[in-house]
């Protein structure tokens, strides 16, 4: 196989400085939902002019450029070793070209190894073999603020009345919203994840995220329940930075697992509205970023 350390190295500098076009067409239209000269709307501008800038100039939409987090789907054959050596050496390029802000951080000795490279787990990188030819590597840079107002529900929840059902689903994604307002950054995504155990379920709703914000639920009950929860949750007023306003998140993706007879968990990351993701594809000697 190729050496792709310098393709990983482009797809980081994409992911960092230059948000992906629904995403920022989604910031737009938050934008131009706020009423003129109001606190909302003129959070929305400042982030849009910056998320201008930072294209402009090749810079990090944010200083917090978050933990990498790679979900590569390849074909029979592919060394995985080798495609984990080359991401790092990308990460470790990528920091010190600045595209990166150092950000692994030994959890024991406190110190920040000030390439990104950690243990096996910073940078993230999940494989999964598919069938045919193409390599397809997606990343998020998932920042720290808006990481930290993740939330993981078990149903049922007594607290907020909210059993094993959509209604409480509902329930229980709106009390995440709530909780974290005036953090995390909003307006923001929320990825979702209903069942799975309680690791594969946080990995499932960061999963979720990768799907475009134009493109709809392929489950059309699902889809009709991130519009809900998307409307609903813009009307606690929270708004853009926590302003109040109309728009409070950008959009919901939720993914469907399967869960034992006895679980029944909710996951919810949350995205801030530096929701930093990139695709590429590589054919053969052909590699195209989206
Ligand atoms: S939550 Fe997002 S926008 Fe806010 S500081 Fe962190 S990475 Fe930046």
């Amino acid at each position: 196989m190729d050496d792709l350390t310098n393709a990983f190295l482009e797809l980081v500098r994409l992911a960092s400085t230059d948000l992906a076009p629904d995403v920022e067409q989604a910031l737009i239209d938050a934008r131009d939902r706020e009423m003129a000269g109001s606190a909302a709307r003129s959070a929305l501008d400042a982030v849009l002019q910056n998320v201008s800038l930072a294209r402009e100039q090749s810079t990090p939409v944010c200083q917090d450029t978050g933990t990498p987090i790679f979900y590569i789907q390849h074909p029979l054959g592919w060394s995985t070793k080798q495609l984990r050596e080359q991401i790092r050496s990308a990460v470790a390029e990528a920091t010190a070209l600045s595209y990166l802000r150092p950000n692994a951080v030994d959890s024991i000795s406190g110190v920040n190894s000030g390439d990104n490279l950690g243990d096996e787990a910073f940078p993230t990188i999940h494989f999964t073999e598919i069938e045919g030819e193409e390599l397809i590597v997606d990343l998020m840079l998932k920042g720290g603020g808006c990481e930290n107002v993740g939330a993981q529900y078990s149903l049922p929840d007594r607290r907020l009345a909210a059993g094993r059902d959509l209604e409480g689903v509902r329930k229980v994604v709106l009390d995440a919203v709530w909780q974290a307002q005036g953090k995390g950054c909003a307006p923001g995504v929320l990825g979702v994840a209903i069942g799975g155990d309680r690791g594969s379920s946080y990995y499932g709703s960061k999963e979720a995220l990768f799907r475009k914000m134009d493109e709809p639920n392929p489950d059309p009950n699902l889809d009709a329940f991130e519009e809900r929860v998307t409307e609903e949750a813009n009307r606690l007023g929270i708004g853009p930075m926590g302003f109040g306003g109309k728009t409070t998140v950008l959009g919901t993706e939720i993914k469907g697992m399967h869960r034992l007879p006895a679980s029944f968990f909710v996951s919810v990351s949350y995205m801030c509205w530096a929701h930093r993701r990139r695709r590429m594809v590589v054919r053969g000697s052909d590699i195209q970023y989206s």
